[in-house]
């Protein structure tokens, strides 16, 4: 039977080091490097539990370690930035037993090594509670510094990587995080607000406008529908799937009308990129516009975690 220790030596074998991590696992705290050459660090916590974010036996060990390590790596992208060393709590329940435990921590370091991520520290508890892994991951800013929720300004064109809707049918366990289309666009354009797609974009783009003082028109015709959405939805019904099932994890921004013509004109990488709407100067108009230029308010509708 393996015991925490075990687990926990195992991870230390095959952890990949990175160059921010001076000291990793195996003492009483980690040793981090200061980010360097004027990068700021980054750092943000997510966890995913049975029953809210996967199912059980449903999701195996290995999807819910990719899942736990990508939603995290998808906050580090909407900042533009990239990360560098994370730290991992895990409470297993006791009937998962050690095989279930050695396949999620051999998930874990392979989803690490896939991002060139070190896992530097962490906790492992075993308990009669449902499977809980929470990650803190840590990263540093690129380019210009890091991209915030704020700073979008009225005129800005919106957009949003890949496509939304049907991630409940498996994709939520599959995320590609956009590390690398956030780096590419923080190179090529001046992103004025980024958010990475959790909740839902109805939910989602509230963050970088309302929240902001700004308002938002989206045109419903522009907005990318996954291929996980049922096709044979009215297409009313398949917008709407679009805008509110969430765990999307794609990039929302807003960048300038010329930016935005530039990406049109030359797209930067193969991940479409869609222009779904614009950044009103009234917050108290968040609009969506239908084909025949008709608006109604945007009600959010997407994932809350509520009591
Ligand atoms: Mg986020």
């Amino acid at each position: 039977m393996a015991d925490e220790f075990d687990l926990i030596r195992g991870l230390q074998q095959r952890v990949s080091p990175h160059r921010s991590v001076a000291v990793g696992i195996g003492d009483d705290t980690a040793v981090l490097r200061r980010p360097q050459g004027g990068s700021q660090q980054l750092v943000t916590v997510d966890l995913v539990a049975e029953g809210t974010h996967f199912t059980l036996p449903e999701a195996t060990p290995a999807q819910i370690a990719h899942k736990a390590l990508a939603v995290n790596l998808s906050d580090i992208a909407a900042m533009a930035g990239s990360a560098t060393a994370a730290f991992v709590a895990v409470a297993l329940n006791r009937s998962l037993g050690s095989p279930f435990a050695e396949e999620l921590f051999a998930g874990l370091h392979a989803a690490a090594a896939r991002f060139g991520v070190t896992i530097a520290g962490g906790d492992t508890n075993i308990w009669t509670g449902p499977l809980v892994v929470s990650i803190t991951l840590l990263g540093e800013s690129t380019g210009s510094g890091p991209v915030l929720r704020s700073g979008a300004q009225p005129g800005d064109w919106l957009f949003v990587t890949g496509a939304l809707g049907g991630s409940l049918a498996g994709r939520h366990l599959q995320i590609t995080p956009r590390l690398e289309e956030a780096a590419r666009l923080h190179e090529l354009v001046n992103l004025h607000a980024m958010i990475d797609l959790s909740d839902g974009l109805s939910r989602d783009v509230k963050h970088i406008t309302t929240e902001q003082g700004l308002g938002f028109a989206l045109q419903a015709n522009r907005i990318p529908i996954h291929g996980d959405v049922p096709g044979d939805l009215p297409q009313g019904a398949r917008i709407n799937r679009a805008l509110h099932d969430g765990e999307d994890f794609e990039l929302l921004f807003a960048v300038s009308p010329e930016d935005g013509r530039r990406l049109l004109s030359s797209p930067p990488f193969d991940t479409a990129l869609a222009h779904v709407g614009i950044v009103l100067a009234d917050p108290a108009r968040g609009v969506l516009v239908d084909e025949f230029g008709q608006e109604s308010p945007l009600v959010a509708d997407g994932y809350e975690h509520r009591f």
